[in-house]
This record gives structure tokens, sequence and C-alpha cells, in this order.
């Protein structure tokens, strides 16, 4: 199995982003894309800061922090990923966006190089249709943060072929993460469970049973989650919660995935949490302020 060397990254938002900072610190050079070249600059300047936190902490040297820095470059377009061996695809949770990009990639890459995407819920067989090789495509699905948490699902879709998976098994396992397998259905396992769990607490927000602030606390220190499901929420970002349970509603034909009609309302604001400054909270203060 041809060992992976040179990773691309489509997508330069939180997860693009920290997927660029684990695979870089693990000795990868990784080539970065986005459509906004302001969020590349964004990307590395949150990148710059999560390492100089990590050398602070004693966890990486001031060594590694500049190696992995200058291991990441900017691809200004798709073909400069030419040479990859991987592309990981962290764009925005939209199935069209998602096929446009792998039908304007394909073409450009090496008929060997393998393509992950990072979707959170999207039909990994249905994705690989849209590129011109199923069985070298997978799925890849970090946490958030990236840097930060352990864990990464790997999805095989119906054509996703052994030596791929292994190849990417043996990648993600020196990135120091550990895999858990799931097979392809709608949002997979981690969010399968996560989201119905955080639009239920919306629709807690809805019927006004509970503030976003006693909901939170609530989940917070009776059921001693690190995070509040709201807080989560904005977290994750409204926009990426909404797909996922549209994902979930639709592929699964269930009632009991319906979207709360809440957290629509918050997305069509263009309240998507954390990275726009508000969403359950308003980030814009000296600390977050619930906004119900
Ligand atoms: P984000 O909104 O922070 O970033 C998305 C990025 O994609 C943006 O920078 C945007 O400019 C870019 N983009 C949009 N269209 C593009 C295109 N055609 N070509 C190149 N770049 C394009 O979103 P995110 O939270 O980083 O999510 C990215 C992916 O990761 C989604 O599939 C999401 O479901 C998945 N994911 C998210 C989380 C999470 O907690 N947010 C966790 C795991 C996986």
């Amino acid at each position: 199995m041809e060992p992976i060397r040179k990773v691309g990254i489509i997508g330069a938002g939180q997860m693009g982003s920290g997927i660029a900072h684990v695979v870089a610190l693990s000795g990868y050079d990784v080539a970065l894309h986005d459509v906004a070249k302001e969020k590349i600059d964004a990307a590395i300047a949150t990148i710059d800061k999560n390492l100089t936190r990590q050398v602070a902490s004693g966890k990486i040297s001031e060594d590694e922090k500049k190696k992995a820095l200058a291991r990441i470059s900017y691809a200004e377009t798709l073909q400069a990923l030419a040479d990859a061996d991987l592309v990981v695809e962290a764009a925005t949770e939209d199935e069209t966006v998602k096929r446009k990009i792998f039908v304007a990639l394909c073409p450009y890459l090496k008929p060997d190089a393998i393509i992950g995407t990072n979707t959170s819920s999207i039909s990994i067989t249905r994705l690989a249709a849209a590129t011109d090789r199923p069985e070298r495509f997978i799925g890849l699905h970090f946490m958030n943060p990236a840097p930060v948490m352990e864990l990464v699902e790997m999805i095989r879709g119906i054509a996703t072929d052994d030596v791929t998976f292994g190849r990417t098994k043996s990648f993600v396992e020196t990135l120091h993460k550990t895999v858990a397998v799931s097979e392809d259905f709608p949002a997979f396992m981690v969010n399968r469970i996560l989201l119905p769990m955080i639009n239920e607490a919306v629709y807690t927000l809805y019927e006004g049973v509970g503030t976003v602030d006693a909901i939170d606390t609530a989940m917070r220190l009776g059921a001693h989650h690190p995070m509040g499901p709201l807080q989560l929420a904005d977290f994750i970002g409204l926009d990426t919660c909404l797909s996922i349970m549209q994902v979930l509603y639709e592929g699964l034909a269930d009632s009991k995935y319906r979207p709360c009609p809440l957290l629509v309302k918050y997305v069509e604001a263009g309240w998507l949490g954390r990275k726009t400054k508000r969403g359950f909270y308003d980030y814009r203060g000296e600390k977050p302020m619930p906004t119900r």
C-alpha cells in the first residue's frame, strides 16, 4: 500500500482548518483550498493560535509548531491539488456544493488518489457517485475541534474498496486518532445520536419549557455534559445542525427527526452560532449572552 504523503483539504472553515492543523502536525504536506481567500487567512491565523496554545501547554515544541505551519500551503485552484495522495473535502454541508466540487476536482487528480469527505450526514454512496472513483471514495468524519477530539468515524460507500479503506485507516492512525466504523446511513453514528438531542433542546426552548440558560445548565449539571446542547449547537454551527436534521428527516422518513421551526428561523436570520457571532447566544460582547 502506497503511503499518503500530501493531503489536499477543500474548505477552510472550522473543520478544514482543524483537519489541516492535525494533518500538518503529523508531518504531512497540506494544500488548503477554499472559494474565499479570506477563509484561508482566517484558517492560518486560527491554526497558528491553536498551535501556540499547544506549545504553551507543553504538548508540542516551538520547532514542531513552526514545521507544521510551514507544511501548509494555499491552493488557489482545485488544480493545485493535483499531486495530492488524499483530498479531504470539508466544505459546507450541502450536497449540491459537494457534488460540484467533486465534478470539478476529479479531472485533476492522480488516478490512485483517494477522496475523503468530512460530511456529517450525507450518503457516502451518493456523493461517491458524483466522482470518477467511487472505489477510492470514503467518509472521513473528524469531530469538532479536530485537534482535540480523539475520534474519526470512517464510512465506506457501497463501492469503497479494501485498499482505500486500509490506506485511509492507516493514515488516520498516524494522526493519533481512534477510528469507529459506521455503515452508510444518514448522519452515521455520532450525529444520529447527538443531533436529535440538540433538536429536542431547541424544541424545549421553542415550547417555552426552559430558557437557553436553564436548558444548558440542566444538561451540564444534570447529565454531566461538558457543554449544554444549545451551546454545542452554536459551536457546531446552526446551518450544519439544520442540514443534518434535514438529512435524517428525509433519509429515514420518520417525523421524530423533524427540524425544530425555531432552528430553521435562526438559520434564516443568518444567526449560525459562534461563526457568525450570534446564535442561541450572542458572542459580540465580553461574555456570551443568551438570545432568548
Ligand atoms: P464552515 O461553514 O465553518 O466552513 C465551510 C467552508 O467551506 C467555508 O470556508 C466555505 O467558504 C467553504 N466552501 C463553501 N463552498 C465551497 C466550494 N465550492 N469550494 C471550496 N470551499 C467551499 O463549516 P464546517 O463546520 O467547517 O463544516 C464543513 C464540513 O464539515 C461539513 O460537511 C460539516 O457537516 C462537517 N463537519 C462539521 C462539524 C462541526 O461541528 N461544525 C463536525 C464534523 C464535520
